[in-house]
């Protein structure tokens, strides 16, 4: 086993403290990443708050790992130390089910275990990225090109390919009008990656002083605090729809924004059911879908066209004693567009008076 550095809670609304995690020993097949950076993503609150009741307790969150390759197990191919490495949602899928077999690994029917808060094939609960060193599957493995830095890259692991997936399957390009709704962590990557793909790109935020930065970013249009009456005038002038935000939307003032066949897809949960008047899709023959993360192939794919096209993630890096009070922030949406925890400062962190260690394993 390999002892390694991370930040962990013991329980809900317990905060985070530094504590000693043992990863298992390198495989043939395995990848032992140093990370440098982890993303904070708001997936990491929901499952330190058990919003779903299913947290597996004392949890390292993080599923936006971005660090260097150290070693390499005998069987691997592609990677090699020294490389930039990173590691999204997934650390294990069955591979043998109808969506496994079909390059649909992140909809795994079968045994899907994401990077924390899951079972490993021993039982082990997974822990996250909030550590120094990761050992992962060399499949769930992506190379990050040299040019992106691996604090800019790091959120790109799970806000990056949650965007770039229904952008690429619904075909955004150079004929497309694009819309985005939201533009915080997962906004602001959509709206370059929309862009990039040359697609008219338009950003709706009840924020009006994001408008700058999304014209910088990108967008062609910005909409701020969409009221009935303006999205009433808008009404058919897009092809498809990214919601990024978890809200109770209106959802069908939104579908009305739609052109004939246009999409609108749904990235975020909402905390309650949200309604749609049937009306809504049979006008211009519109479709209401989601979309959940993207595959292997595809989470490389997008790196290596952030990393061509220049589209990174805007982080504020924060150190591991600033973890707690980054949370209350990015609850609070005082985020300018997401942290990256700088791993190197876990290792002086505080540590818990009483340490939980002993119980976390892998
Ligand atoms: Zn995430
Ligand atoms: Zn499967």
């Amino acid at each position: 086993m390999i002892d390694t550095n991370a930040l962990a809670t013991a329980g809900r609304g317990e905060g985070f403290d530094r504590v000693t995690i043992q990863r298992r020993d390198v495989g043939p097949r395995d990848v032992l990443i140093d990370i440098a950076y982890c993303g904070i993503c708001h997936s990491d609150i929901s499952y330190v708050e058990n919003k779903t009741g299913r947290t597996l307790f004392p949890l390292v969150p993080g599923h936006e790992i971005a660090g260097v390759v150290s070693a390499v197990g005998s069987e691997v191919t592609r990677f090699a130390p020294g490389d930039h490495a990173g590691v999204g949602c997934l650390v294990e899928t069955c591979g043998v089910c109808r969506n496994c077999r079909s390059g649909y690994e992140q909809h795994c029917s079968g045994r899907r275990v994401g990077t924390y808060s899951s079972r490993d094939a021993e039982g082990r609960a997974t822990q996250g990225g909030y550590s120094e060193k990761i050992v992962v599957d060399e499949r769930f493995v992506v190379q990050i090109p040299k040019n992106l830095k691996l604090q800019n890259a790091a959120p790109l692991l799970c806000a990056g390919i949650t965007t770039y997936s229904p952008l690429t399957r619904w075909g955004a390009g150079p004929d497309k009008r694009v819309g985005i709704l939201g533009f915080g962590g997962l906004g602001h990557v959509a709206v370059q990656i929309s862009r990039a793909f040359g697609a008219r790109t338009t950003v709706f935020d009840l924020d009006p002083a994001k408008r700058d930065d999304a014209f910088r970013l990108g967008a062609a249009d910005f909409v701020a605090e969409p009221d009935s009456e303006t999205l009433t005038l808008l009404a058919g002038s897009l092809d498809l729809i990214i919601c990024t935000v978890p809200a109770n939307l209106n959802l069908d003032a939104y579908l009305g924004l739609l052109d004939l066949g246009g999409t609108f897809v749904i990235l975020g949960l909402p905390s309650k059911e949200l309604t749609v008047d049937a009306l809504s899709l049979i006008i211009n023959q519109r479709a209401l879908a989601g979309s959940r993360i993207g595959n292997l192939a595809e989470t490389q794919g997008m790196l290596n066209f952030c990393a061509e096209h220049g589209v990174a993630a805007e982080v504020e890096v924060i150190g591991a004693d600033d973890i707690d009070e980054a949370y209350e922030r990015l609850k609070a949406g005082q985020v300018r567009f997401r942290f990256a925890l700088d791993v190197s400062t876990i290792a002086r962190a505080s540590t818990a008076a009483s340490t939980t260690s002993s119980a976390l394993i892998r």
